[in-house]
C-alpha cells in the first residue's frame, strides 16, 4: 500500500496543475491524478527492484527524481504544493508522465479501493472549495 502523509514539502514550482476534475465514479488513474497530489517528499515509495528496473532501463530521470522516504526507503519527490514531480504531461495534467513504469507503491493503490475513494473525495472537495468566489 503506497505510504502517503500530508506534511507540506515545499521546493520547486509546479508545472502539472489541477484543472478539470476527473468524473466521479471513473476510476482512470491517467485522468486522475487525486493521489499524486498533496503528498510529502518520499512518501510514494519505490522498492529495491524498482531501482533495478529503472537502471536497467536507463531511466535517468526517474533514477534522479527520487529522494530519502520512510522505513529508509527511497520516494518520489514532490513539487513546492506537494504534487508529485512525475504528475503531469502536455495537456494532460492528471497523467502521470512515467505511468508505464511508475514504482510499486503507484502500482499497488488500487483504483475504486477504500483510500482511492477517500484521495479522490479530498481532491474534489479541495477543487470546490477553490472555485467557490470569496
Ligand atoms: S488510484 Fe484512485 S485516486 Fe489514484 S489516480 Fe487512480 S483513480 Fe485516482
Ligand atoms: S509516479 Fe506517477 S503514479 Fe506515482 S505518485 Fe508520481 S505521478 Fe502519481
Amino acid at each position: 500500500m503506497r505510504q502517503r502523509d500530508h506534511i507540506a514539502a515545499r521546493r520547486r514550482p509546479c508545472k502539472a496543475r489541477a484543472v478539470e476534475p476527473p468524473a466521479a465514479e471513473e476510476f482512470n488513474c491517467r485522468e486522475c491524478g487525486a493521489c499524486c497530489r498533496d503528498v510529502a517528499d518520499g512518501t510514494a515509495l519505490v522498492s529495491a527492484e524498482d531501482l533495478v528496473r529503472w537502471k536497467r532501463e536507463k531511466a535517468e530521470h526517474v533514477l534522479a527524481s527520487l529522494v530519502p522516504g520512510h522505513f529508509s526507503q527511497m520516494g518520489f519527490a514532490t513539487h513546492a504544493n506537494g504534487t508529485c514531480v512525475h504528475l503531469g504531461t502536455p495537456g494532460h495534467p492528471n497523467d502521470c508522465s512515467i505511468y508505464e513504469t511508475r514504482g510499486w507503491s503507484c502500482r499497488a493503490l488500487e483504483p475504486g479501493s477504500s483510500q482511492c475513494r477517500t484521495y479522490r473525495r479530498l481532491y474534489f472537495a479541495k477543487l470546490e472549495e477553490s472555485a467557490e468566489p470569496r
